[in-house]
């Protein structure tokens, strides 16, 4: 066996055999006084990749590591794995009283840490920056590492504004190398992260995000609960699982529902009691089999292994969401599942909030176009995987474990009925001045006799009747590709009312082909139950 200081290390403060994928060449650049943009999946294994460089560096007479965390739960659970390792750590954050704090500062002054962990807004007061300044002097500042470094983008999912102020680690400790890891980061992000941290120079360390133990499902949403309540019965009777919902009322909602159902559920989101939020996920990590309903103040940090499906009732913001929330399945890398069920509704409601939120057009735009890439991962008709990587950069082969390499979707052509559809959202704009809904859309097309069609004279319109043959799931799929793909959008100041677009163009003259995926009502189970 190697039998490098770092190896040693490795073997004889964490008691492990070998470093695990890319980990070896990060701890050598690192722990030799390089900068590192580390980009790894959640469970790679990245907490290593600055602890063992920090205990060398300490070694080697170079003094203290500084972790930036923005988690006071993870500070703890990883100040306390060092503890039972041997290894001198602590943390600042608000969670220590001004004496416990003081203590730790003197102790850090002493020298008597290897890694001390604090939280960005206490890393950056005028009193810590002199603390650091006074070790700096002395040459016992020897690394900075910046966990979930992609806090400090506000591209990302998770945007601190707290990280914001990190670029005075750069500009006042120049020589200090640093480590910046993350989980996930889109180009967009990482362009980011390299800037706001000055790591022009970094080395970079991208591994792939492939979490081949996880199979993506996403599936229409018809009743979301009683799809889930399927889901779990069918593939996950007594496992550990998470159920993302929007709305702090949704999660109470649907872990009551679920309760009620038979399944060992608790709600978490950021109204309830600190107290009551702790306790529940104490629950969820210590005993098996519970079911986590949350929005997503929940799981940042969060390591528990055997997590074995995350389900998503609502879909999220964006790719990084999706990929940071159902990473946490399958970490112990066995087989997991990541589900999500999406509708009309949600895109609706997504688009809702991007318009209705105060930020500049600019960055509203820049919102858009990670929700309409999320839109087309959920109306592929390929491989869920292939998309996914490829979102991250990667290029992949159709991986045989998602719903749609597993069981290919008949697909059909739809370019007729969107050309229908987008042809009657012209036409109504251009009888009434005015534009309208999805529901009276559908109405028009399927040639409904409603008190609506009647007050606005739409029975004489060309398009009147012209898809009566669509159902309407048919018509709200279509609806939801081309709302994916930008051709139709929805005007959330107008009561979603829906307009046509630049790109309608190229499908009325029938240059972009709409695809659909014949609807299955009800897949069969693609494996058996794991308990009877
Ligand atoms: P991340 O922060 O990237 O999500 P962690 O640093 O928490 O991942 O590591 C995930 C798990 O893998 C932890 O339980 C850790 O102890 C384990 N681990 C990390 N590196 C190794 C290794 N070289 N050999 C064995 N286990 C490892
Ligand atoms: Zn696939």
């Amino acid at each position: 066996m190697n039998d490098t200081p770092t190896a040693r290390i490795l073997r004889d403060v964490f008691g492990y055999a070998a470093f695990r994928g890319p980990q070896q060449p990060i701890v050598d650049h690192v722990t030799t006084g390089g900068d590192a943009l580390v980009l790894m999946p959640t469970g790679g294994g990245k907490s290593l990749c600055y602890q063992i460089p920090a205990i060398a560096r300490q070694q080697a007479g170079l003094g203290v590591t500084i972790v930036v965390s923005p988690l006071i739960a993870l500070m703890h659970d990883q100040v306390g794995a060092l503890h039972e390792a041997g290894v001198e750590a602590a943390f600042l954050n608000s969670s220590l009283g001004g004496e416990e704090a003081a203590q730790v500062e003197k102790k850090l002054l002493r020298g008597e840490f290897t890694l001390l962990y604090a939280a960005p807004e206490r890393l950056t007061t005028p009193r810590f920056l002199a603390l650091l300044e006074a070790l700096r002097e002395r040459g016992q500042l020897a690394l900075f590492a910046i966990d979930e470094a992609h806090c400090v983008s506000q591209w990302g999912h998770d945007f601190r504004p707290e990280y914001r102020a990190l670029s005075v680690l750069h500009e006042r400790f120049a020589g200090v190398p640093r480590i910046a890891l993350t989980a996930t980061a889109d180009a967009l992000t990482r362009e980011d992260i390299v800037e706001r941290l000055q790591l022009q120079e970094a080395r970079q360390f991208v591994s792939s995000f492939d979490r081949p133990n996880i199979r993506y499902t996403i599936v229409e949403k018809k009743d979301g609960l009683t799809q889930l309540l399927r889901f779990i019965e069918r593939e996950h009777e007594g496992d550990a699982g998470i159920v993302y919902c929007q709305s702090r009322k949704r999660v109470e909602e649907v872990a009551r529902q679920l309760v009620e159902a038979g399944v060992h559920a608790l709600p978490y989101h950021a109204g309830l009691d600190a107290s009551v939020r702790q306790r529940h996920q104490d629950r969820f990590l210590r005993e098996e089999g519970l079911v986590m309903v949350a929005t997503i103040a929940f799981g940042m940090g969060i390591d528990k292994p055997d997590v074995r499906f995350v389900a998503h009732l609502d879909m999220p913001k964006n790719i990084e969401g999706y990929y940071q929330e159902t990473g946490r399945a399958g970490r112990d890398g066995e087989r997991a599942d990541a589900w999500m069920v999406y509708g009309l509704q949600d895109v609706v409601n997504q688009r809702r909030m991007i318009d209705e939120s105060p930020a500049a057009e600019e960055f509203k735009q820049v919102l858009r176009g990670k929700l309409d890439a999320l839109l087309a991962l959920a109306e592929a008709t390929d491989c869920r995987r292939v998309r996914l990587l490829h979102y991250f950069g990667e290029h992949s082969e159709p991986c045989g474990n998602c719903d749609n390499c597993l069981s290919p979707p008949a697909i059909r052509d739809g370019t007729e009925l969107a050309r229908k559809l987008l042809s009657c959202i012209y036409r109504v704009q251009q009888a009434n001045g005015i534009s309208f809904g999805a529901g009276h859309l559908m109405d028009i097309l399927r040639g409904k006799d409603t008190d609506k069609v009647r007050q606005y004279g739409h029975g004489s319109l060309s398009t009147y009747g012209i898809a009566r043959d669509a159902s309407e799931s048919e018509l709200r799929a279509v609806l939801r590709q081309l709302i994916a793909i930008g051709a139709v959008a929805v005007d959330a100041q107008a009561f979603n009312t829906l307009r046509l677009t630049e790109a309608s163009r190229a499908v009325l003259k029938g240059e972009v082909p709409v695809r659909l995926r014949e609807s299955v009502a009800d897949p069969a189970p693609t494996r058996n139950r794991r308990r009877a």
